[in-house]
């Protein structure tokens, strides 16, 4: 029998949103008959999202703040309202609106019938214009051409795991963390059951990702975080100077020493110049896997320092 679900709300300066959320929240919450916590996620915010988490914990006693001490990036937030968390399934959703409330509550139906992970797909475009369109295509063929794990397009980080599986994501002690590449190392993320939404214009407060910089960030770290690709490519880059190098290597002696010819002098410096870089590059890559491996393992510092509201009167610190 399924009991109860955690809503985990990432908010970084939503004064003018977490009111309303909370209100459609209750407002589903209650139609749908489910027992829920909703967890505000404070990451940092310098305006008065604070205030109004602690004036809705009051109306609600099912609200729990996560309140950082600073800024430490949605993915953090999100991590720690998981690890607060104890329903028997998580929903991760934006604090702005744009995450719609009727999708927690289709997510949640779902859930009941036995998904185990729920979700979600934009259906329409963030930007319509086509060469915006052309480029999330191109950006996403190559990322998946880079990276070892399937980044699909248009998938927010909204979306609902019961709690088996958020104890398989939590056993990934990892810092550098990419919720939408792990899922992909947990399960075949293809088969899973998917919500189409579209998604709402901000009405309140504005991204926090401007010029494309999460896209940007989400690239890299999906390539670097999940794949050691790019240092192969390093070495088959190597391999291929290589080749070059000893084509051209050949032909100098060919055209010197059995032909007779007078060689001109760029193909003999060419040939040095080649086949030394393909060298520094194989050793250069070589050295590279490793250093990815370390780097994706050693970095073992706490994800975020906050301390836990359950309600005034009983704040914890750092998961004691
Ligand atoms: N957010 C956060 N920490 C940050 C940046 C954003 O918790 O450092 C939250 C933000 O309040 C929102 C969600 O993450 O609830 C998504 O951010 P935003 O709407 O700015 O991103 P976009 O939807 O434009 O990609
Ligand atoms: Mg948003």
């Amino acid at each position: 029998m399924k009991k109860n679900v955690s809503i985990v709300i990432s908010c970084y300066n939503e004064e003018g949103n977490v009111k309303e959320l909370h209100h459609q929240l209750a407002d589903m919450l209650g139609k749908a008959k489910v027992d829920a916590e909703i967890i505000f996620v404070n990451d940092g915010s310098v305006d008065r999202t604070l205030l109004f988490c602690h004036e809705l914990q009051k109306i609600d006693k099912r609200v729990k703040i996560v309140n950082f001490t600073k800024n430490f990036g949605h993915e953090a937030a999100m991590i720690a309202g998981m690890e607060y968390s104890k329903g028997d399934a998580v929903i991760f959703m934006d604090a702005d609106l744009q995450n719609p409330v009727s999708v927690v509550g289709k997510m949640i139906e779902e859930w009941k019938k036995g998904e185990k992970i729920v979700l979600t797909r934009r259906r329409n475009y963030v930007n319509n214009n086509i060469i915006y369109k052309l480029c999330t295509k191109v950006f996403y063929f190559g990322l998946n051409m880079l990276s070892e794990v399937r980044i699909p397009k248009a998938m927010p980080d909204f979306r609902l795991i019961d709690r088996e599986y958020v104890e398989f994501l939590k056993k990934f002690d990892e810092r550098d963390v990419m919720f939408r590449g792990m899922l992909s190392l947990i399960t075949d993320v293809s088969k899973v059951k998917i919500v189409e939404y579209d998604s709402p214009e901000r009405v309140a407060g504005e991204t926090k990702y401007k010029f494309g910089l999460r896209s940007m960030k989400l690239a890299i770290d999906s390539v670097l975080q999940f794949s050691v690709r790019p240092l192969y490519l390093v070495v088959w880059l190597a391999v291929f100077v290589g080749i070059i190098s000893v084509g051209l290597g050949t032909y100098v002696i060919i055209e010197r020493f059995i032909l007779g010819n007078p060689t001109p002098g760029y193909a003999a410096i060419m040939s040095a110049i080649t086949f030394s870089t393909a060298v520094i590059l194989f050793a250069l890559g070589g050295i590279g896997i490793y250093i990815g491996k370390i780097h994706l393992e050693v970095k073992k510092r706490p994800l975020y320092f906050a301390e836990y509201i359950e309600s005034k009167s009983n704040p914890r610190k750092n998961g004691e």
